[in-house]
């Protein structure tokens, strides 16, 4: 059904204006002052946006919905994640392939995609991890990046003897991802001091998610960015640093971005929210907070804040990984290390980012469609979403500025037990969701029907 969205102010990366849009065949056909509805066809319908801001649909460029971790997994599948996703304003996610260390990478993209592919309400693509990298998986990841659109890598820093990358295979893959246009996302902690305080810590009897943060503090985090500028630096390699954490992590970032590395920098909505008094929260609540890197002291807000403002920072994720507070965090009751990672948040992050940083002014609202929305879809190559404009996916964003509502898991949308942010009130509300020209969202409620109309965006590697 062709869509005309009336009377809004819209915004975008780098715009501000009143005006109409009319959507048909899921693509923004149309801006124009005033679009008369008699003019169109009968049985377009007239989504009536005065008093409301209307955004390109958002994007997220960090989630998690398939997690598998030690025997257990991540809570959401895709069918829910979308839905939580979409209510909060998001029409687009970019999730991990994460494979098991010996999984060849091709099986990999198969077992995720698949779980996608008939689930998923918005549209969607994939960071393709990668923690094996012989000749084999070399064959492989060039054949998934030509054939599958798959147009980044992810690497962790961290997680010794797990998922770290070597220092001999960083080099490689930065050199491949060079050689193939692949921008290469990495988790940046160095994972052998990691490892070594996290033993210290247990053999002192500190076992309690309070001792997480301790076990991994900011140098930690910023000597990973430090690690992966430097490769960057070698390689010509293009490079992003997710979920960066502290302002120790942003200075290096900011100095290498000074010498013309070429680092692009994600934060995620949970390190602008929490601190790490929530991790230290007796009776194990804390475990609910444990995530990585970990939360920080306060002080360190405004130094993220001012990134976003400044263009240091490109993007706000959210890293979101629901692992229940009930039988999945509590396996790490009597070891910090052993507690799954994870706020999950992918329904908050607007309304958050939208109260926290719109509201008290320390972002305006252009930057934070380029940060929630717009660089995330050019960084990534993610065509046609990230902005309005004729031409564009019809993922649109009809958003009431002044709604008052309460974040709790008894309301989310997704199938986690537990919510991070239970009982705090947020200002602002996605009213109305489109994906792709489909009303998906009315008045914050899912309306979309069966799973699966989300579809893997294939993606053109640019990052040569
Ligand atoms: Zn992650």
């Amino acid at each position: 059904m062709p869509l005309l969205i009336k009377n809004g102010r819209i915004i975008t990366a780098d715009a501000d204006y009143h005006g109409d849009i009319y959507c048909a065949g899921e693509k923004i056909t149309r801006i124009e002052d005033s679009i008369d509805p008699g003019s169109l066809p009968s049985d377009t319908e007239v989504i009536n946006a005065s008093g409301r801001y209307v955004f390109p649909g958002f994007v997220d460029p960090h989630v998690h919905v398939h997690l598998p971790f030690m025997g257990t997994f991540a809570k959401d599948d895709h069918e829910s994640a979308s839905r939580a996703a979409i209510v909060g304003g998001t029409t687009t996610y970019i999730e991990m392939i994460c494979p098991a260390p010996d999984q060849e990478p091709m099986d990999a993209f198969n077992e995720w995609q698949g779980k996608a592919k008939d689930q998923s309400h918005c549209d969607y693509s994939f960071h393709l991890g990668v923690v094996r990298f012989d000749d084999l998986a070399r064959e492989q990841i060039r054949r998934i990046v030509r054939d599958h659109g798959i147009a980044s890598f992810k690497v962790f820093l961290a997680y010794k003897g797990a998922l770290d990358i070597s220092d001999e295979n960083l080099f490689d893959l930065l050199s491949m991802g060079k050689e193939l246009g692949v921008i290469t996302t990495a988790h940046c902690e160095n994972a052998t001091a990691i490892a070594a305080m996290q033993q210290k810590l247990l053999s002192e009897g500190k076992t309690g998610p309070e001792w997480h943060e301790p076990s991994r503090p900011v140098r930690v985090e910023a000597e990973g960015v430090h690690h992966l500028a430097t490769f960057a630096e070698l390689t010509g390699a293009h490079v992003y640093a997710v979920h960066t954490s502290c302002a120790a992590a942003i200075e290096e970032a900011r100095a290498a971005q000074a010498r013309g590395v070429k680092l692009w920098v994600e934060s995620v909505i949970p390190h602008f929210a929490l601190d790490h008094t929530h991790a230290e929260q007796v009776n194990f609540e804390g475990a609910k907070y444990v995530m990585s890197p970990p939360l920080r002291d306060r002080a360190n807000h405004d130094v993220l804040w001012a990134a976003l403002a400044s263009g240091v920072t490109s993007t706000v994720g959210t890293d979101h990984a629901p692992f229940d507070f009930n039988g999945q965090k509590d396996m790490g009751k009597d070891d910090f290390t052993l507690i799954p990672n994870g706020i999950p948040s992918i329904q908050e992050r607007i309304d958050l980012l939208h109260t926290l940083g719109v509201k008290t002014g320390r972002i305006d609202l252009n930057t934070f469609v380029r940060v929630a929305s717009t660089n995330a879809a050019q960084i990534f190559g993610l065509k046609g979403k990230g902005t309005i404009s004729v031409g564009a996916d019809a993922d649109i964003v009809v958003y009431d500025p002044e709604h008052k509502h309460t974040l709790s898991a008894k309301t989310h949308q997704s199938q986690v037990d537990y919510n991070g942010f239970e009982g705090w009130e947020v200002t602002g509300r996605a009213e109305t969701v489109t994906v792709r020209g489909k009303v998906m969202a009315r008045d914050g409620g899912f309306v979309g029907d069966e799973p699966g109309r989300g579809r893997l965006i294939q993606r053109e590697p640019t990052h040569f």
